[in-house]
């Protein structure tokens, strides 16, 4: 049974991968057996990575990747299929935060955000699809948030509800190419992200009273869930949202 749970010979291209989740998905992909194309615009972080998913026996590309540029990410998930010789695993997983509340978002914070939360993944998904039909089906996995579920002041929420409405949509349809489609909404995890909130009791304490694990995550958290959410244990898993989240959706 555990052999299900294996990615070896699997070929994935993984979004914001140059650190955090990201980078954590794509080391954990490569302890699973999988060859990782890396996408992200820190060219020297992700050849750390690429070294690390190496080490496990893997192959590992690095993709130089503004994912604000549509045109460059239906480019990324080409050269992640021609270099690797196929596509199995798409994670949109690059991804922004701000802050501002909308009484102090601009126009262009709005576009950043949707652009990048929502626009790239569903652009880099378009081009996937006949990518992965050609190599026998695929798994896409949308890095969500659980402020999809609880929404959040600023634009942020409103992006992660909308990639996962999207995600359960396209499942129903891809599944005709058997594709799955499906979403990570972690919770309160410890990267560079949150690093801000996290150095505030203030802003950190409400969360974690708010966590019935009551404290924040390790991005391996919801490599775990990826690693699984990619593997063949998970076939009946399809266009379903997996919160990582420490209980924090159920319990404010
Ligand atoms: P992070 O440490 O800030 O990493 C963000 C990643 O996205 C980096 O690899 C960054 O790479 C990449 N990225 C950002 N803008 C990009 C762009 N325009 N083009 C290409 N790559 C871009 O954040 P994280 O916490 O790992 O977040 C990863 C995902 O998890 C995001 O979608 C986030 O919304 C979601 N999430 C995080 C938390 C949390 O608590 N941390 C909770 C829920 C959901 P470069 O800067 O090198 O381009």
């Amino acid at each position: 049974m555990i052999d299900g749970f294996r990615l070896d010979g699997r070929r994935a291209l993984v979004t914001g991968a140059s650190r955090g989740i990201g980078r954590s998905i794509a080391e954990a992909f490569a302890e699973a057996g999988a060859d990782v194309a890396l996408a992200a615009r820190t060219v020297p972080d992700l050849e750390m990575v690429a070294e690390a998913v190496e080490a496990h026996g893997c192959r590992a590309v690095v993709l130089p990747l503004d994912v604000r540029d549509v045109a460059s990410v239906e480019k990324a998930v080409a050269k992640a299929t021609e270099a690797l010789g196929g596509l199995d695993i798409l994670v949109n997983n690059a991804g922004v935060y701000f802050h501002a509340t909308v009484a102090e978002l601009t126009p262009e914070e709005f576009q950043l955000v949707i652009d990048v939360n929502l626009r790239a993944a569903v652009f880099a998904m378009q081009a996937a699809r006949p990518l992965m039909r050609d190599s026998g089906g695929g798994v896409v996995i949308n890095i969500s948030s659980v402020a999809a579920e609880k929404g959040t002041p600023n634009v942020y929420g409103a992006s992660k509800a909308a990639l996962e409405s999207f995600t359960r949509g396209a499942d129903r349809d891809w599944a005709l190419d058997n594709i799955r489609c499906v979403a990570i909404a972690p919770g309160m995890i410890d990267t560079d992200m949150e690093a801000e909130v996290m150095a505030d009791p203030a802003r950190i304490d409400p969360v974690i009273a708010s966590t019935a694990r009551r404290r924040v995550a390790q991005p391996g958290e919801v490599a775990a869930a990826a690693v699984y959410l990619a593997s063949q244990s998970a076939d009946f898993v399809s266009g379903a949202v997996l919160n990582v989240d420490g209980g924090r959706s159920a319990n404010y």
